[in-house]
C-alpha cells in the first residue's frame, strides 16, 4: 500500500505524507528491487518513522489539550507570546512551536524536542507563575477582547 492508505500524519500533511510514501515505494521499486526483502528493507521503515511521529503526536495533542482546557497555563502561553514580540524569529521559541503545531512544518518528534528545551520550560514556566502571581501587573486582564476570546474558548 500506499499513500494515506498505508499511513498518514496524525492531523495533519495528508499530501505531504502521501508523497514522502509514494517516493519512498517509487525509488525502493526502481532503483533498489521489487521483492518483499527490498520493500521490508526500504520501504516498510519509512512508514514506520511516520507511525512512531504519530505516537509522539498524539502526547503534542494530549499535553495541548491540558493548555486548552487550563486557564493559568493557557494564560503563561499567552504571556510568553506576548513577551516575544519584541524578538528576532529565531528568539521567538513559544511562536515557533505553535506554529508547528498548528501547520505541522515540523516533525511531532522535533516539536516535543523543542518544548522540552531547558530555556523554553525555564521561560514558560516564569511566566505562567508571572500570570498568576502578578495577573495585572502582566496586562493580561488589561484587554477585554483578548479575555473576551480566552473565555470563548473555554469558560
Ligand atoms: C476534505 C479533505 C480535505 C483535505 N485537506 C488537506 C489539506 O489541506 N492538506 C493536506 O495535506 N491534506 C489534505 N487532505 C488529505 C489529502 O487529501 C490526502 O491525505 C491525500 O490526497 C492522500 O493522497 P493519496 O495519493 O494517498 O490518495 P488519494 O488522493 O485519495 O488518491 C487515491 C486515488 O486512487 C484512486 N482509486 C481508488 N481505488 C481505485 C481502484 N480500485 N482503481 C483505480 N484507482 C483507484 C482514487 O480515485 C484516487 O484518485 C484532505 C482530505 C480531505 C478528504
Amino acid at each position: 500500500m500506499v499513500g494515506d492508505s498505508a499511513v498518514s500524519r496524525l492531523y495533519k500533511d495528508g499530501i505531504g505524507a502521501a508523497y514522502i510514501t509514494a517516493k519512498a515505494c517509487a525509488v525502493t521499486a526502481l532503483f533498489l528491487g521489487v521483492s518483499a526483502r527490498d520493500f521490508d528493507k526500504h520501504y516498510q521503515p519509512v512508514l514506520r518513522r511516520i507511525a512512531r511521529d504519530n505516537k509522539i503526536g498524539w502526547l503534542v495533542f494530549v499535553i495541548t489539550g491540558f493548555y486548552q482546557k487550563l486557564r493559568f497555563l493557557r494564560r503563561g502561553m499567552v504571556h510568553m507570546v506576548r513577551q516575544e514580540r519584541g524578538l528576532d524569529p529565531s528568539g521567538r521559541i513559544m511562536g515557533k512551536t505553535l506554529w508547528n503545531i498548528f501547520t505541522g512544518s515540523a516533525s511531532y518528534r522535533d516539536i516535543l524536542l523543542q518544548s522540552m528545551h531547558p530555556i523554553f520550560v525555564m521561560k514558560l514556566f516564569t511566566s505562567t507563575l508571572k500570570t498568576i502571581l502578578k495577573p495585572n501587573r502582566v496586562g493580561l486582564n488589561d484587554h477585554p477582547r483578548e479575555q473576551k476570546n480566552l473565555d470563548r474558548i473555554n469558560p
